[in-house]
């Protein structure tokens, strides 16, 4: 694994380290491409029905940290790549405005250069909006109600064409029957085919062994045959490009007959 396009900053407010740290530790472990793709600024809103604001400010300053730093190592490390990005929720409504408004927080910096959102990465951390809140998408529950909420909007959120891949496809933690999750999920594998969207080997959920990567999940993933991709999710710096998890998610995809893409072509969400 050359390219990780899943790293947050502390600005989110559960990842720890500075930006150049996560970057000099990409550098050491061999990485090429070291995106970023923090939570987008509004995914931990205060008021989740209807105040769902951008915090400009922080999203403001994220531009501007990394895109200073990339002009640094543009000239320190000229064959490393750091494309910035936000990790989205699907929001169904005006889900372009929103990300227009997060690309209207871009950095412009001193010689000219723009930077502001250059891909999007789908995380659906929440089932069902307004009225319907159905909390965060890890938490456990059996409701079926749920489930498919969960596989509608990330087949919504894939079907806007904005996203550059699918993160923690199975972050939904459904503890009712397996039939009843295969029936739902299946829908996930067989969208992103067709769509040609990459489905996302989780290393932090798979070492943290969290509910996803889930076994039944990707032995229909197995059976889709679909774009596969790792992504650290690095909320520290020692988790860019760390070897033993870069094993355990190719250990991970080699007992399910996965073939892992590594390098990818950003899709523009503004195009
Ligand atoms: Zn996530
Ligand atoms: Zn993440």
């Amino acid at each position: 694994m050359k390219h990780n396009y899943h790293s947050h900053t502390v600005r989110c407010g559960h990842a720890v380290g500075t930006e150049r740290e996560y970057i000099e530790t990409g550098i050491k472990n061999g990485l090429i491409t070291i995106g970023f793709s923090d939570h987008s600024p509004f995914l931990f809103w205060k008021e989740r029905d209807g105040g769902m604001k951008i915090d400009r400010e922080k999203a403001a300053d994220y531009f501007k940290t990394l895109g200073e730093l990339r002009q640094e190592y543009r000239i320190t490390h000229p064959e490393i790549y750091i494309p910035v990005g936000f990790e989205f929720e699907y929001f169904p409504g005006a889900f372009d405005s929103y990300i227009e408004e997060a690309d209207s927080c871009a950095a412009v910096l001193p010689d000219g250069e723009r930077v502001g959102i250059e891909y999007l990465i789908l995380g659906q951390h929440f089932t069902g909006f307004g009225s319907e809140n159905g909390g965060y998408s890890g938490m456990p529950g059996d409701s079926e109600k749920r489930l498919a909420s969960y596989v509608e909007a990330v087949i919504a959120g894939m079907e806007t064409g904005k996203f550059t891949y699918l993160a923690h496809p199975d972050l939904i933690n459904f503890t009712g029957s397996v039939q009843v999750y295969e029936k739902h999920m299946r829908e996930i594998p067989i969208a992103a085919k067709k769509l040609g969207i990459p489905l996302e080997i989780n290393l932090l959920g798979l070492h943290e062994h969290r509910n996803y990567p889930n076994d039944l999940f990707w032995h229909m993933v197995s059976e889709t045959g679909n774009l596969v991709v790792m992504g650290c999710d690095a909320h520290a710096p020692e988790r860019v490009g760390n070897p033993e998890l870069i094993s355990e998610g190719e250990a991970f995809a080699k007992r399910f007959g996965l073939q892992v893409l590594d390098e990818l072509t950003l899709r523009n969400p503004l195009a």
